[in-house]
């Protein structure tokens, strides 16, 4: 099994709902387990549109390839009613894949590790709460501006 990491978003609707049951969802894909998961945090939308988001990472063991992980989270973010009227636009679910085991892998639909994971605040404070060794100390510092609180 691979260790992988999965980033949750959601401005819109029950976003705190969403992000909850989704975590669940995500544990219940074939051959994949959930590990750990973050508390729910609120942040700011960065390089995103409308309300504060509801965010969290959570850490799974899986034994899906990385492309049917992909297509596993869009499915599940279309069940939660997700639409792409413009990029960036509010979202019921976003759910990335920050990384997969030590995976290294660049194709149009998916890029591993996730290029921007470390310039985001949302997915690294919540890593630290669950997975430390994984954050970057300097990584910190660089998302300082962007506020982010717990919301349990
Ligand atoms: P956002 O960049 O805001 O997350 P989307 O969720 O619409 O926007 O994702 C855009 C595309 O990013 C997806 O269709 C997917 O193919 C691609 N993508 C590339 N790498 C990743 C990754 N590591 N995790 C999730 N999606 C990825
Ligand atoms: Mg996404």
């Amino acid at each position: 099994m691979v260790q992988v990491c999965v980033a949750f978003g959601a401005n819109l609707g029950d976003a705190r709902a969403t992000v909850l049951r989704a975590i669940q969802e995500v544990g219940a894909l074939p051959a994949t387990q959930l590990q750990i998961a973050s508390s729910l945090y609120a942040s700011a939308p960065h390089e995103a549109e409308g309300p504060e988001f509801v965010n969290a990472v959570a850490m799974y063991a899986t034994d899906l390839p990385p492309v049917e992980l992909l297509d596993a989270l869009q499915n599940l973010e279309n069940l939660a009613g997700r639409e792409r009227p413009f990029p960036n636009a509010p979202r019921t679910l976003d759910l990335d894949i920050v990384f997969y085991g030590d995976l290294a892998l660049e194709t149009p639909r998916l890029t591993l590790p996730h290029p921007r994971w470390q310039e985001r605040a949302f997915v690294l404070v919540p890593l630290l709460e669950i997975s430390a060794d994984k954050v970057p100390t300097d990584s910190l510092v660089s998302v300082a501006d962007q506020p982010i609180r717990r919301i349990g």
